[in-house]
């Protein structure tokens, strides 16, 4: 197989910076040499003066081909589209979620689910089993089991909050235990599902269903209390516990009290909590459908204190929790984002994203001081890669890790819009956004897979692979 130098560049990992040059043979980094160790082995010799090379992201949080609990409509973007969207904006793994539709097993679901990525993604895929809201009643966990044992399934998600999703405190016990036996590591979508549906009732009943209501439906301290309460479950059987998506800076904060009495707890938060707010979709109509998702982006005051809890460590990774629809549902559509009619309680939940997670969180994070290079390198590559059990093959450019590489322009600038993205999805919460830094080139394994934020003309469909994770929590 072909021979890659990348010489001239400087390697930034959560450790620091360095000045070598990477020898890429068969997919791999072969070995690290000093300024032009390199320059005489037969291989292509990229010049990357000026660039830094990143470890290429990993987002543990995508939901690509996603069909919503209630089965009426599907995410817009499927694993083909999702993925070249992923390796346009330096994503070179996504780990995605596998919900098993009513009446299918969860290992069913799995095989069905892993078949189609395979045909599709054009990178390195993972998936999160969701437990089956039936699981406290029926073989689901001998089932969960098996997967992880045979398939490299590292992690599984739980849900605490959506009538069809929502588990018991008991579910969730049982869960944790099988767990914490096996090493693999719960995930839970925490929201007090009963609270949700109560401050919803409470919103229909006066009349507030308008878009931008969504938010009131999702109090933080439903978001802090199922934290806390996940937190001391987990805690009772001995398990580990990430949390996903934590949006409200009150959530964040019992993270940081739980860990520092001692608790296994990591947890994600996404570039939509950071970089965009309430303040901008409120009273937007369809616009503000485009940003309900759950959590729901909350106004700025709170983005303010959950980037305080991104500098001080609290945070651990940044995923993207892409789940794509357009706003406007156009002929043989299935329906989109307008389909909820002006009331919030009809559109379908999530927003784009996983092609803007590096150049958002470098401009908004980087480059305004709230985090280093190194920090943003470990929330977005190194962090999530040892979390899910990835890493050292992704995550790293050490030797002997898959030669995932990002190429990053310090220099580069672009505005991010709907017109220039690879979502299908036809609107980004980050319209007009001006950034600084992004890819000038990705490799998967060793192959170019964008240039400038293109994808490479002839990126086969289905060249990305499944991965097997480790368990080890
Ligand atoms: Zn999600």
């Amino acid at each position: 197989m072909s021979q890659i130098v990348l010489h001239s560049g400087q390697v930034v990992s959560p450790e620091g910076r360095f000045d070598v040059d990477l020898l890429i043979k068969d997919g791999r980094v072969h070995s690290h040499g000093q300024r032009g160790a390199f320059k005489n082995v037969d291989a292509e010799q990229i010049d990357c003066a000026g660039r830094l090379l990143l470890p290429g992201g990993v987002d543990t949080h995508t939901h690509l081909e996603h069909r919503v609990a209630s089965g009426a409509t599907r995410t817009i973007d499927d694993f083909h589209s999702g993925t070249v969207a992923a390796a346009c904006g330096g994503t070179t793994t996504i780990v995605d979620f596998v919900r098993a539709p009513a009446g299918t097993a969860v290992d069913e679901a799995f095989y069905t689910r892993r078949e189609a990525a395979e045909a599709a993604c054009v990178v390195d895929f993972g998936f999160h089993p969701i437990v089956p809201a039936t699981a406290g009643e029926d073989d689901s966990f001998a089932r969960l089991r098996r997967l992880s044992e045979d398939e490299g399934v590292a992690s599984w998600k739980f849900f605490m909050a959506y009538p069809g999703s929502m588990v018991s405190d008991a579910v969730l016990l049982e869960g944790f235990r099988v767990a914490a036996e096996l090493g693999v590591l719960p995930m839970v979508h925490a929201e007090n599902g009963h609270m949700v549906a109560d401050a919803v009732a409470g919103l229909v009943a006066a009349g507030r269903t308008a878009e931008h209501e969504h938010l009131h439906g999702h109090p933080a301290s439903s978001e802090a209390e199922a934290v806390n309460r996940a937190a001391v479950l987990a805690q009772h059987v001995g398990s580990s516990l990430f949390v996903v998506h934590v949006s409200a800076a009150d959530a964040a904060r019992q993270v940081r009290e739980h860990r520092a009495a001692g608790a296994r707890i990591w947890a994600e938060t996404c570039p939509q909590y950071l970089a965009s707010s309430y303040e901008q979709y409120e009273g937007a109509g369809l616009l503000a459908a485009g940003h309900i998702c759950s959590p729901p982006i909350r106004e700025a005051a709170n983005a303010e204190a959950l980037w305080t809890e991104v500098s001080n460590g609290t945070i651990d990774t940044i995923g993207t929790d892409h789940a794509s629809f357009a706003l406007h549902t156009g002929p043989g559509m299935l329906p989109q984002k307008d389909s909820g009619g002006g009331v919030f309680t009809g559109v379908p939940n999530g927003v784009p994203g996983v092609e803007e997670r590096l150049v958002v969180m470098h401009t908004a994070g980087v480059l305004t001081g709230r985090i280093t290079m190194e920090r943003f390198v470990d929330l977005v590559s190194t962090a999530p890669a040892k979390t899910f059990g990835l890493h050292p093959r992704k995550g790293t450019l050490a030797v002997g890790a898959d030669a995932d590489v990002v190429v990053w322009d310090p220099a580069a600038e672009r505005v991010l819009s709907a017109a220039a993205q690879h979502s299908l999805a036809d609107y980004s919460v980050y319209e007009q956004m001006h950034v600084t830094g992004a890819p000038a080139a990705v490799y998967s394994r060793g192959e170019l897979v964008s240039v400038d934020g293109e994808p490479v003309p002839g990126l086969r469909r289905g060249r990305g692979t499944y991965l097997h994770r480790a368990r080890q929590h």
